[in-house]
C-alpha cells in the first residue's frame, strides 16, 4: 500500500516522454538528442566539499530530463516543465565572443545560461524542453541535475565533450558565476559520475572517488523531505565558505581539509572569533566522521554508521549552525524509534531533507511516528543509489 506521503519517480521513460512531446509541441519538430542527470542525497560529509575534505553522496532515481536540438537561429529557447506542472519559457542570444551571456532574469535560466556560457568551443542557437522529478530547493540538487543534463545535451549536439571531472567543474564554475552560489564540487561531481548501488566517497581535494558498495543487508536510507524551504537572504551559505576559509587562512593552510583536532588550540590562542572556531571544529570532525562511515559501512558496522550520522547531525545544529527548527524536530522524532540506527539533515540546510538509517522494517512505522509528530507536511523516499548523467535514447 502505497503512502500519500511517498516521493515517486517517474522513471526516465516517463518523463523523456513527456519532454519529447513538450518539445514537438512548442518548436513543431522532433528533437535531436536527450540527455538525463539525477539529484542526490548525501550520507554524509555537510559543508566540506569546499574545504577539500571527504563527502560520501548517491546519486538518486530522481532525475531532470532535457532534449534539445539545433535550430540555426542563433538564438537559445527554453522550456521547462516544473515538478508542480507549471510551464516556465525564456530565451536569450547565443553567446559570441563580442556578446558574451550575462546572468539576469529570469532566475531559473541561470542554471542553464551558466552552462551555454562555459561550455568548452561556444554553442550556437538551439531549443531545449526539460521536465524534472527532482524535488526543487529540497537540498537534493535539482540545480546540478539541471546543470549537467543541460552539459550532457551540449554534448550531444556538439560532438564536443570533456572529461568527466572537468565537466563537473565547469558545471560547478556555471553555479557560481550565473546563480552566483558559490557552491563546493559535491553536487557536480555525483551528479555526472554517481553509480547505480554504490555511493561515492569523493576527496574533494584530489577529485578522485572511490566506490562504495551499498549493501545494507535488511536497512535502508529513508529520505524524509521536510518540505521546508527557507527564504535565506542568500548570504548564510557564502559566510560559512568564508568563515572556514578564514580558519584555514589563520593556520597557514589553503583549506581546511590539513588541520587536525589540536589546530583548535591554535585558533583559541590567536583570539579567533568563537564562531570561526565552530565552523573548524565542525568541518575537521565532519571529515573523519566522513573517512569513518565509509570505512564502517564496508565493515557493515552499521551501529557505528547510525552513531556517526547522529553525531553530524548535532555538529551541523550546534557548531555549523545550518539545520532549523524543524529538521531539528524531525530528528528528535527519528531519534530512539524502534529499528532506527541514526538520522542526520543532508544538504546545505537551512530546510530540506533528512536521512534515516533504519530496519526495512520499521520503516511504515517510523514514517507513522513522523506523520504523527511532526508540525509540517513531511513526504518520504527510500534512497536508491542510481547512476549519474547520461545520454537517453531518443
Ligand atoms: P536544490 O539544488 O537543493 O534543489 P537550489 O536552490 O540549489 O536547490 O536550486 C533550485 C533552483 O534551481 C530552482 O529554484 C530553479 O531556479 C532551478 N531549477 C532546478 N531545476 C530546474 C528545472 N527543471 N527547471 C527550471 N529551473 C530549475
Ligand atoms: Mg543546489
Amino acid at each position: 500500500r502505497k503512502m500519500s506521503n511517498e516521493a515517486i519517480a517517474k522513471g526516465e521513460a516517463v518523463l523523456l516522454k513527456e519532454a519529447r512531446d513538450k518539445f514537438v509541441e512548442a518548436f513543431g519538430r522532433q528533437p535531436q538528442a536527450a540527455a538525463c542527470a539525477p539529484g542526490r542525497v548525501n550520507l554524509i560529509g555537510e559543508h566540506i566539499d569546499y574545504c577539500e575534505g571527504y563527502v560520501l553522496p548517491v546519486a538518486l532515481p530522481f532525475v531532470t530530463v532535457m532534449v534539445g536540438g539545433l535550430n540555426n537561429t542563433g538564438e537559445c529557447r527554453l522550456l521547462s516543465i516544473l515538478g508542480t506542472g507549471e510551464e516556465v519559457k525564456t530565451s536569450f542570444p547565443a553567446p559570441t565572443p563580442s556578446a558574451p551571456l550575462k546572468p539576469g532574469p529570469p532566475a531559473w535560466a541561470n542554471y542553464v545560461k551558466g552552462v551555454v556560457a562555459n561550455f568548452p568551443g561556444g554553442v550556437s542557437g538551439f531549443d531545449a524542453a526539460i521536465v524534472t522529478d527532482v524535488p526543487m530547493g529540497s537540498g537534493l540538487s535539482s540545480s546540478a541535475a539541471i546543470e549537467v543534463a543541460t552539459f550532457t545535451l551540449l554534448e550531444a549536439l556538439t560532438g564536443r565533450s570533456v572529461g568527466l571531472v572537468e565537466k563537473a567543474k565547469l558545471c560547478q564554475k556555471a553555479e557560481h558565476e550565473f546563480p552566483g552560489m558559490p557552491c563546493g564540487i559535491m553536487d557536480q561531481y555525483i551528479v555526472t559520475m554517481g553509480r547505480k548501488d554504490h555511493a561515492l566517497l569523493i576527496d574533494c581535494r584530489s577529485l578522485e572517488a572511490e566506490q562504495i558498495p551499498m549493501q545494507l543487508g535488511d536497512l535502508v536510507v529513508l529520505v524524509t523531505n521536510s518540505n521546508v524551504k527557507h527564504k535565506l537572504t542568500g548570504s548564510e551559505y557564502p559566510t560559512r565558505r568564508a568563515q572556514c576559509q578564514e580558519a584555514a587562512d589563520r593556520l597557514g593552510l589553503s583549506s581546511l581539509r590539513g588541520a587536525k583536532i589540536e589546530d583548535l588550540e591554535k585558533l583559541k590562542q590567536q583570539n579567533c572569533e568563537e564562531v570561526v572556531l565552530k565552523r573548524a571544529k565542525h568541518v575537521i570532525e565532519e571529515i573523519s566522521r566522513t573517512e569513518e562511515v565509509a570505512r564502517v559501512m564496508k565493515q557493515k558496522d552499521f551501529k557505528r554508521v547510525g552513531e556517526l550520522f547522529y553525531q553530524s547531525h548535532e555538529s551541523l545544529s550546534k557548531l555549523m549552525e545550518v539545520s532549523c527548527p524543524e529538521m531539528d524536530q524531525i530528528v528528535d522524532i527519528i531519534r530512539g524509534a524502534p529499528g532506527v540506527y541514526g538520522a542526520r539533515m543532508t544538504g546545505g540546510g537551512f530546510g530540506g531533507c533528512v536521512v534515516t538509517l533504519i530496519k526495512k522494517s520499521e520503516v511504515e512505522n517510523l514514517k507513522k511516528r513522523i506523520l504523527a509528530k511532526y508540525k509540517g507536511s513531511p513526504t518520504f523516499f527510500l534512497s536508491q543509489p542510481s547512476d549519474g548523467a547520461r545520454l537517453l535514447k531518443l
